[in-house]
């Protein structure tokens, strides 16, 4: 079997852009947040606050990240639940979609369309799976 998003785990599914986003998220909270509070001679007051608000934003982006790549190799719309998940407050969508998430599925060698874990051939063009 070929190395396949199904085979990614934890940090290496969350997509670049998420990482990335995630960094920009934090250096942009945590500059604003300790300028604005440094400003009010808090000095500190704004470190602390920036760097908290900081990680909590780049949290929420690498979990979303997290929800879209594990939701794509589930075959459910990763859009579709990444907005549902960083949309519902206080981090019920993402528990949502831990509750909800569909089995793993793997990708059919012969025409590529995702197959769950535990059928013994794919629906779409009959093909054997390997038994894992
Ligand atoms: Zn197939």
């Amino acid at each position: 079997m070929t190395p396949s998003a199904t085979e990614q785990t934890g940090f290496a599914l969350i997509p670049m852009v998420a990482k990335v986003l995630a960094a920009c998220g934090f250096v942009l909270m945590f500059t604003v947040l300790s300028w604005m509070l440094n400003q009010h001679q808090a000095f500190g007051l704004g470190t602390l606050f920036g760097s908290l608000a900081g990680s909590l934003i780049a949290g929420t982006i690498l979990l979303a990240g997290y929800v879209y790549g594990d939701a794509r190799r589930r075959g459910m719309p990763p859009g579709a639940w990444t907005a549902l998940a960083v949309l519902i407050p206080n981090g019920l969508g993402f528990v949502l979609y831990f509750l909800l998430r569909k089995p793993l599925v793997c990708i059919c060698p012969a025409c590529g369309r995702s197959v769950s874990m535990d059928s013994a051939f794919c629906p779409s063009c009959g093909r054997a799976m390997a038994r894992a």
